[in-house]
């Protein structure tokens, strides 16, 4: 599929990138109209890298949930422009176009959707063999390293030397967090917010639960203290801190925040879900009535873990045999504030390994969100994780390369530039 690049090429569309955003918008462009001539640039030598690494190695595509509003509320940075978006191509869309393509997907009980295969392989090679068959050109180990405006389109510096000139130009290079790496689209004239990381799992390293890593919380609430943030959902105890889909989803919406504050926090922990230190305080009084000859070490609440709930009693002050009969004020007043919140100093982060993405990037006011045109720049278009849209882990980052590499490709086959 390769093709050596001639600087007479002339393309109606070049798609800089050969990720998920890349791909889908070039076939959505030809599956819209055939006859156009599409060539995706790729600066590494492999195509659909990330594709390939995804949900461990088993892609997880999109999520199963079917309203729009519901499903963009997943979008920490680009909500209200996804709920646009995916009215025009949503996850039932995407599960639907795979399956015409003989792929198909599965939904876990959380949600995510993986292919059956529960190979990402089985996506990539589908995405490869579609663009084959479509006829799209691909140049791989290209980089393109400028891009000057014509009066009608493009051409394009690759760091091979040699230049191409597009009609359209359809940018899913993905996110960075580096600033830089956009100073090229902003010498463009486009906008850019600048990137930082998000999806990332808490560094706490005076943790005094630190040797209890491996144990996880069914539903665990997390707040950044002295902020709005909070984040509710399954919470993994690890070596160096806090992981799982709570803290995941606190570090994308707490994204910009942490950073400004260097990765240093105090982080408050509600392992009841009880919404008020009230009620928490009522469970309690209401086992000490229950069973008042009782241990309190080896009778858990909360459906806590055992080896969690005894460390919250012990750094409460409570003796190994205290009964629930003999609970001193003090000491319970501790455990409830040990249970409702109990504070945790993070310092640093650490890259979550089976996803981790932009925030920031192309500045959406300036994209026309029914094209994905820049609204400045003719034949100038985005899709994927360029953009300033990022979700939440679960599947919501390829759905939004989905969604705008569609409405991108197709907008692009309907513009007859
Ligand atoms: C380890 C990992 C696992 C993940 N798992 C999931 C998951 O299971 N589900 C989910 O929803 N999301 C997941 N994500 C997030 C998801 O992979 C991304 O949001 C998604 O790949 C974005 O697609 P994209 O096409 O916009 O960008 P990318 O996939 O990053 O593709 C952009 C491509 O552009 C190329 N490029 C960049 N600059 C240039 C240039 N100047 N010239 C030519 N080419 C260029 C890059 O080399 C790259 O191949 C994961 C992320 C990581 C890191």
């Amino acid at each position: 599929m390769d093709a050596p690049l001639k600087s007479s090429d002339s393309f109606d569309l070049i798609v800089l990138g050969g990720g998920a955003a890349g791909f889908f918008g070039a076939l959505a462009a030809c599956g819209h109209n055939p006859a156009l001539r599409v060539m995706i640039l790729e600066k590494s030598p492999r195509l659909l890298a990330k594709v390939r690494i995804s949900g461990g190695g088993r892609c997880n595509v999109t999520h199963d949930e079917t309203d729009p509003s519901r499903f963009a509320s997943h979008y920490p940075r680009g909500q209200k422009a996804m709920r646009q978006l995916l009215r025009k191509f949503s996850a039932a869309d995407t599960r639907a176009w795979f399956e015409r393509l003989g792929v198909k997907l599965k939904t876990e009980p959380d949600g995510r959707m993986f292919p059956v295969t529960n190979d990402s392989m089985t996506i990539v090679n589908c995405l490869l063999h579609r663009a084959q068959q479509a006829g799209i050109e691909i140049g791989t180990s290209v980089e393109v390293v400028s891009v000057t405006r014509q009066v009608t389109g493009f051409i394009l510096s690759t760091s091979t030397g040699g230049a191409l000139s597009c009609r359209n130009l359809l940018v899913a290079t993905g996110g960075s967090p580096k600033n830089d790496s956009y100073d090229w689209l902003r010498a463009l004239g486009v906008a850019i917010v600048p990137p930082v990381p998000s999806l990332f799992t808490l560094n706490c390293p005076g943790s005094p639960l630190k040797d209890l890593m491996g144990i996880s919380v069914g539903s665990a609430e997390l707040k950044l203290a002295g902020t709005v943030l909070r984040q509710s959902g399954p919470l993994l105890i690890t070596h160096w801190g806090l992981s799982g889909p709570a803290a995941l989803r606190l570090s994308a919406w707490g994204a910009r925040h942490l950073k400004e504050m260097n990765y240093a926090a105090t982080v408050l922990i509600n392992w009841t879900t009880l919404p008020d230190e009230d009620s928490v305080r009522q469970v309690i009084g209401a086992r000490a009535s229950e069973v008042p000859g009782r241990g309190i070490e080896n009778n858990p609440l909360f459906h806590l873990p055992a080896r969690l709930w005894k460390r919250l009693c012990g750094l409460a002050g409570i003796s190994p045999d205290t009964i629930w009969g003999e609970l001193a004020r003090k000491d319970k007043n501790r455990l409830v504030e040990n249970l409702y919140h109990f504070s945790i100093a993070m310092k640093g982060k650490t890259t979550f390994k089976e996803e981790f993405v932009t925030c920031g990037g192309v500045d959406l006011p300036g994209v026309n969100l029914t094209t994905m045109e820049h609204k400045k720049i003719t034949g100038l278009y985005f899709a994927g994780e360029v953009l300033d849209i990022d979700g939440e882990t679960g599947g919501f980052n390829f759905q939004a390369a989905w969604t705008t590499g569609w409405v991108a490709g197709r907008a692009i086959a309907e513009s007859r530039r």
